[in-house]
């Protein structure tokens, strides 16, 4: 194990550690890639470990887009920390079992310590409040929708969908993730139940819209019981208007649910939280630890104000499993997995090495690397198109506006270069270019340099 894990080191730092001018990306052909795998590896014989190390790093470095790149403009996957990594190497090599506390007491411990402190974070009661470590933010939001639908009909929980007497529908803007469309047809509701909201001129979710929208599915015969609110859209890191939405929630009674995925690291920081709103007032939060936390991919966190409805949600009794210990959260019962590795040590060990003050330095160091870039090309001429405190910068150049086959010109012409890795959105009816800052090591000289790629993509696309 020992001479595995130095070889696979050492292999790391020889391709990436000490090559900073390595590619971000370089381009693959599904065909290529499945000859190499048949050519070489035929699982009928074995082989030495060592020689597999060195095939498959070798892989990874050949056909990867470099995530972890200081120049990855890319779509929230982070650079990963020293020790968030190292955190999945101890879950791997102890491979404890978190469905039930008694078989993991210390790791069950770890992870009800860090919900604790990101419950308080968030601003709720860490007493009455709830949380679980999920394998992304798709898994949290269905934690969310499937124990709104519980509380809201319990009947729904034993009987199904056909016990209600009318359909159910949720509310989400046209910015909002798409893993709700998916998130609708699972729980059985049907992807029509789920409303796409207007955006305002701000490209938030128009709160006109919504009350709108919920009067008429309400004088419809509809049953409205959910409203979803982005904290940090995808395409261009945008808030809604969080304040109005739990006012709208209240009144009609509706649950609130806050999708944080990436934007939610942001709560760590005294600087940035206010820009994410009465947060605390929500019901439920998604916050995707692999986003913005700078851990490895498979952490997402659910966090829930009241326990009771999901409890009420992932109610279960199984004769094989441990009997229940008092006073302790038993994760197979109040979340969607089952046999669970140890995810939330890796959330841990970030933030316990960094400190509440050294994780709030690094989130507000790629805020400021957000800042920078979006000065960098209003002096040069771009001009930026959306709204937001965090280090999402969606950009178009007056060359390029209303011109989706030049924008995507730009993007793949900065993208083959290999020194930059961006991407093309829409927003507004618009294909604009989006540069997001996920790396905690991406300083001024990275910008500088995507800022020239910029340019002379900008030159290219417009002598062609
Ligand atoms: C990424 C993202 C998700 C989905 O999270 P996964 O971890 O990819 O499952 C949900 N909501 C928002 C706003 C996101 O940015």
């Amino acid at each position: 194990m020992r001479k595995a894990l130095s070889h696979v080191l050492d292999r790391f730092d020889s391709h990436r550690v000490q090559r900073p001018d390595r590619a971000v990306a370089r381009d693959a052909d599904p065909g290529e890639l499945r000859r190499h795998l048949a050519d070489r590896f035929q699982l009928d014989r074995p082989r030495p470990l060592r020689e597999l190390i060195d095939d498959v790093t070798e892989m990874l470095d050949r056909w990867s887009i470099d995530v972890t790149h200081p120049r990855y403009f890319g779509l929230f996957n982070p650079s990963v920390r020293p020790a968030g990594v190292t955190a999945d190497l101890v879950t791997a090599l102890y491979n404890p079992q978190l469905a039930v506390w008694s078989h993991a007491p210390a790791a069950n411990e770890i992870e009800q310590f860090v919900i604790r402190h990101l419950l308080e974070s968030f601003g709720f009661d860490p007493e009455d409040g709830i949380g679980t470590f999920t394998t992304g933010g798709s898994e949290a939001n269905l934690t969310a929708v499937t124990a709104a639908l519980t509380e809201r009909f319990p009947a729904y929980g034993t009987d199904g969908l056909r016990a209600l007497p009318e359909r159910p529908v949720l509310y989400a803007s046209r910015a909002a993730h798409d893993s709700f469309g998916k998130i609708c047809h699972l729980v059985g509701i049907g992807r029509d139940s789920l409303r796409r909201v207007e955006l305002d001129a701000r490209m938030r979710m128009d709160a006109e819209a919504l009350r709108r929208r919920i009067e008429k599915d309400l004088s419809g015969g509809r049953a409205p019981f959910m409203v979803i609110a982005t904290a940090g859209t995808t395409s261009a890191g945008v808030v809604d208007p969080i304040v109005e939405l739990v006012e709208t929630c209240r009144r009609h009674g509706l649950w609130l649910h806050v999708d944080a995925a990436w934007g939610g690291a942001a709560m760590l920081s005294p600087r940035l939280r206010q820009s994410l709103g009465p947060i605390a007032e929500a019901d439920s939060v998604t916050c995707d630890a692999h986003k913005w936390f700078s851990v490895p991919m498979g952490a997402g966190i659910f966090l829930g104000r009241r326990r009771r409805p999901v409890e009420a949600a992932f109610r279960i009794h199984a004769d094989y499993m441990p009997d229940s210990t008092e006073g302790v959260v038993e994760p197979y019962r109040t979340s969607v997995q089952w046999s669970r590795r140890f995810t939330g040590l890796k959330v841990f060990m970030v933030l316990a090495e960094l400190g509440a003050e050294g994780f709030a330095r690094m989130i507000e160091h790629q805020a400021a690397m957000g800042e920078s870039l979006r000065e960098r090309l209003l002096e040069r001429g771009w001009e930026i198109v959306n709204e937001t405190p965090l280090p999402v910068v969606c950009c178009t150049h007056p060359d390029l506006r209303g011109d989706r086959t030049r924008v995507q010109a730009v993007v793949d012409r900065v993208c083959r270069g290999g020194r930059a890795w961006i991407s093309a959105t829409r927003l507004a009816d618009e294909t604009v270019i989006r540069a997001c800052i996920t790396s905690y090591s991406t300083q001024e000289s990275d910008l500088e340099i995507l800022l020239r790629e910029l340019q002379d993509a900008l030159v290219q696309a417009h002598s062609a």
